[in-house]
C-alpha cells in the first residue's frame, strides 16, 4: 500500500556552531517523504518555485516518490532558516520566506484520492484539511503540527483534530496546547480534542505514543555520538512510522510499536548529516540492521 504525503517543500538555510550549509533540499513533506520510501510507494503533495535545483526532483525520483501531485509555480520555493545552539537541541528560526507557499492550493491527483495511508506533514492546518477533504475512505490519518500554528491558527488546528486518526506533536508543542507541564495530563487532554492515538516526540529522549483505549508505549531514540544537524529529524520519523505501517499486515494498532522503533532509526539517520544528505544515501539494510541494534537495546 502507499502513503500519501503533503508538507511543506523547502530549500533550507541550516547553520550550526561547526558549519553553515545554505539552500539544501528541506520541507517537512521532503524528509517524511524521503524517509517513507524506504518502506512504501510515497505519493507527494507540496509546491517548489521555478528555482527548485532539477537535483532535488532527480533525488525524489531515484527514491521511487510520485511527483504527479508536485505543483512546480512561478516564484519561488519556500525558504526557512535556522540556527542552532552548542547543544543541537535549540534552534532559533532566522528566516521563513513563503514564496509559492503564499497562494498554495493542493489539488490531489485522481490516482492519489484512494491513497489508504495519509501523513499531512507540518503546514497549515487549513491546507492538511483541504488535502483530507479530496481523499476517499483512508485507512489511517495522521497529522503532525508546529508551535506556529498553534499561535496564529489554533481553530483550523482544532477542526483538523477531530478528522485524524494520529497526531503527532512535540512536547513544547504539546505543554503550548493544552497548558500542562505533565506528559500524561497533556496525552489526556489531546484525546479529547479527537485522535486515538496521540504520539509526543522528545528529541533524543525518543517518543511516546497513547491510545485513546489507554494503551501506551515508549519508543527509544537511537542513541548517537554525533548529531550534525537534527533538522527534519520529526519528519523523518513520522515518515518512516507511516512507510513502514503501510506495508505491514494486519491491524494498525498491532503494528504501531514496531513502527515507532522504525521511525526512531530512520530520524537518527536524518541528524547525521546536514538536510537530507545522509538520509538519502542508507539503504533499507541500513534501516534494519539498526532497528535490530535499538530492539536490542530495550530488551532485558
Ligand atoms: P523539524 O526539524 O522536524 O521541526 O522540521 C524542520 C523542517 O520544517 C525544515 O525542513 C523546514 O523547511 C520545515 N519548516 C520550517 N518552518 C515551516 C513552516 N512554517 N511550515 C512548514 N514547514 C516548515
Amino acid at each position: 500500500m502507499s502513503v500519501l504525503i503533503v508538507g511543506s517543500t523547502a530549500l533550507d538555510s541550516i547553520k550550526t556552531p561547526k558549519a553553515e550549509n545554505p539552500r539544501l533540499l528541506g520541507g517537512s513533506a521532503s524528509h517524511a517523504a524521503i524517509a517513507a520510501s524506504f518502506f512504501a510507494p510515497v505519493n507527494l503533495v507540496g509546491v517548489v518555485g521555478e528555482d527548485f535545483p532539477k537535483r532535488y526532483l532527480k533525488l525524489f525520483q531515484k527514491h521511487k516518490v510520485d511527483l504527479t501531485g508536485l505543483q512546480i509555480a512561478p516564484g519561488k520555493t519556500f525558504h526557512w532558516s535556522g540556527e542552532y545552539e552548542v547543544n543541537m537541541n535549540n534552534r532559533r528560526t532566522l528566516a521563513t520566506e513563503l514564496g509559492v507557499f503564499e497562494t498554495f492550493t493542493p489539488h490531489l491527483p485522481a490516482a492519489y484520492q484512494t491513497t489508504p495511508f495519509v501523513l499531512l506533514a507540518n503546514i497549515a492546518p487549513a491546507l492538511q484539511g483541504h488535502v483530507l477533504d479530496q481523499i476517499r475512505k483512508p485507512k489511517f490519518v495522521v497529522a503532525d503540527t508546529m508551535d506556529l500554528w498553534l499561535n496564529i491558527a489554533l481553530p483550523d488546528l482544532l477542526k483538523l483534530l477531530k478528522r485524524v486518526d494520529g497526531f503527532v506533536l512535540n512536547d513544547s508543542e504539546a505543554r503550548q496546547l493544552t497548558k500542562e507541564d505533565n506528559v500524561m495530563a497533556a496525552l489526556k487532554k489531546i484525546h479529547r480534542l479527537g485522535p486515538k492515538y496521540v504520539i509526543i516526540k522528545k528529541g533524543e529522549h525518543g517518543a511516546i505514543l497513547s491510545q485513546s483505549n489507554g494503551g501506551m508505549f515508549v519508543a527509544p531514540a537511537f542513541p548517537l555520538h554525533r548529531v550534525v544537524d537534527p533538522t527534519g529529524a520529526g519528519d523523518s520519523f513520522v515518515g518512516g512510522m507511516m512507510g513502514y505501517l503501510s506495508t505491514a499486515s494486519g491491524k494498525v494498532d498491532d503494528n504501531l510499536r514496531k513502527a515507532m522503533i522504525y521511525g526512531s532509526v530512520v530520524a537518527s539517520f536524518c541528524c547525521e548529516g546536514f538536510g537530507l544528505k545522509f538520509t538519502s544515501r542508507i539503504t533499507r539494510a541500513a534501516i534494519d540492521a539498526r532497528f535490530k541494534e535499538l530492539a536490542a537495546l530495550t530488551r532485558f
